[in-house]
């Protein structure tokens, strides 16, 4: 049995602030499920942060004419504003500091002097004009393995790792009339094959916790071999190793993840006061954290098979990661987010227009949990009015003619009908079958209900009973009417089982996502 739950949604690239997609997708759900889990008394923490040594940082930079430094430091502070405006609270926000950079040199460097690294030599996609080696975002083409077009590195399509040297059709990202060719450089890898029957095995054991998509992606990258992994890059963006046979060459920014992870749950148990005496203390094994990303579905590689690979070439010194809770792509109006063509709504934009509740509530009901989903404002406004902000006013002001009275009766029928709500809310925010959609589904059933209840003197303390439990059972997405209704923020200990009166108080009102708050 875990003693906490380390809740980690891979640090978003420090290219530009976070889009509703990035909202929609991991970071919402991993706060949802931790307040609920912190309601039900459970220890948590919650960790992100944003990567700097992603290359898309330096064509981002190039396409917008400015270094990468500053871009890097804009959109840090941008990323950490815009969680926070969504009422996202991260626990661990990791950065690009020396102790993050040592830490991920010092991990890396423990993988190489036991020897689980082995020099290879790999082709990269070549500028001879520029004299670079063309990896990641820098080089783009066909994916081998789904033939869909993009970048090298990791395929968005089918979530397979992409050897740069193996793109179809390779051109260079920030010059594309530049003249590619194939060119050879050793490189520090991890051959990951090697730990590929641990992996099935782990798998195996917690397939029933991963979606479907990622269950079949899984099945089909373990079923044969898997390549070596690059470790280093021949590359100057990022961090540089100090291994003499790679010299020069810098940390492949998707050979961070576990190094980051035990970083950022450290930075996270730290910032809840209770700080573990090494970088890795809470990863070790048998030191009781289960540990479950939420994440994009495009993400899987480093996450699930080549940072556990990583884990295990370390002989059983640390635990595996145990749930991958996975999300598709949210579109704009059924289009990809794309910042580069002005197809974007920032997450801190529409919070400054639209209260966050509602925001949450859209969010939830639309996450693509599944499959690709789309947002547009008009189906904004509409789904909170009808769902949530016309049926919830409606009670509250029903509510109205009871406050002062009391304390009114609790009935046994009441209480049961009480438990099986917290029950049905509880389907949704455990791992097991977590579900944002389900979660929203589940408000808009039982605020209809509420709504169409016409409550009498004789049953106004079941009424106002009923509509608490609701309150306290969707408290994990709506986290300021919550506060203002009940006044303890992140409340969702819906267990009610021996309240016998109530005594009703006015419902704050929610505002129409139409209007300013
Ligand atoms: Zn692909």
């Amino acid at each position: 049995m875990s003693t906490r739950t380390v809740i980690i949604s891979p640090a978003p690239t420090a290219n530009g602030d976070l889009h509703l997609g990035h909202i929609a997708g991991p970071f919402l759900a991993a706060d949802v499920h931790a307040r609920y889990a912190r309601g039900r008394g459970r220890e948590v923490l919650l960790g992100t942060g944003f990567q700097d040594t992603s290359t898309f940082v330096v064509t981002t930079a190039h396409r917008r004419g400015i270094t990468p430094a500053e871009l890097v430091s804009t959109s840090a502070g941008q990323i950490e504003s815009t969680l926070r405006a969504m009422g996202v609270g991260i626990d661990g926000y990791t950065g690009d500091d020396d102790r993050f950079t040592k830490w991920v040199v010092d991990f890396i460097g423990r993988l190489y002097s036991r020897g689980r690294l082995e020099l290879k030599k790999m082709w990269f996609p070549y500028s001879e004009r520029t004299g670079e080696f063309l990896v990641d975002g820098f080089a783009s083409g066909g994916c081998p393995e789904c033939l869909a077009d993009g970048c090298a590195g990791l395929c968005e399509s089918c979530g397979h790792l992409v050897a740069a040297g193996e793109l179809i059709g390779v051109r260079s990202t920030l010059d594309p009339d530049d003249p590619v060719v194939l060119r050879e450089a050793e490189v520090l890898t991890l051959p990951v094959e090697r730990h590929r029957d641990r992996l099935r095995e782990h798998f195996a054991a917690h397939a029933s916790g991963l979606r479907p998509h990622m269950a079949q992606a899984m099945t089909q990258m373990l079923s044969r071999p898997l390549p070596d992994f690059p470790v280093t890059y021949p590359i100057s963006w990022g961090i540089p190793v100090p291994f003499p046979e790679v010299a020069g060459q810098v940390v492949n920014p998707n050979a961070e993840p576990m190094a980051w992870s035990m970083h950022c749950s450290a930075l996270a148990a730290e910032n809840r006061g209770s700080a573990s005496a090494t970088e890795d203390g809470l990863w070790l094994a048998g030191a009781g954290s289960e540990i479950v990303y939420f994440l994009g579905f495009d993400n899987i590689y480093p996450f699930a098979i080549a940072g556990p690979a990583m884990l295990l070439a370390f002989d059983g010194h640390y635990d595996l990661p145990t749930r991958y809770l996975t999300n598709e792509f949210y579109e704009l109006d059924n289009q990809k987010f794309s910042t580069s063509r002005g197809h974007v709504v920032w997450g801190r934009d529409l919070a400054a227009e639209v209260p966050r509740d509602l925001i949450r509530f859209h969010l939830a009901s639309t996450s693509p949990e599944h499959q690709r989903t789309s947002f547009s404002r008009d189906a904004l406004a509409r789904v909170t009015d009808n769902r949530l902000v016309r049926p919830w006013n409606r009670i509250a002001e029903r509510v109205d003619q009871w406050v002062g009275a009391g304390p009114l009766p609790v009935s046994e029928r009441s209480r049961r009908a009480a438990a099986r709500m917290v029950e049905r809310f509880a389907a949704c925010y455990e791992l097991s079958g977590f579900s944002l959609n389900r979660a929203a589904d589940t408000i808009t059933e039982q605020l209809a209900r509420l709504e169409r209840w016409e409550a009498t003197e004789a049953d106004a303390g079941d009424f106002c009973f009923e509509i608490d439990v609701v309150l306290r059972c969707a408290a994990p997405i709506l986290i300021d009417l919550a506060a203002d209704a009940i006044g303890d923020r992140g409340v969702t200990d819906a267990d009610r089982a021996a309240v016998t009166t109530v005594t009703p108080a006015r419902l704050p009102r929610l505002v129409s996502a139409g209007t300013r708050p």
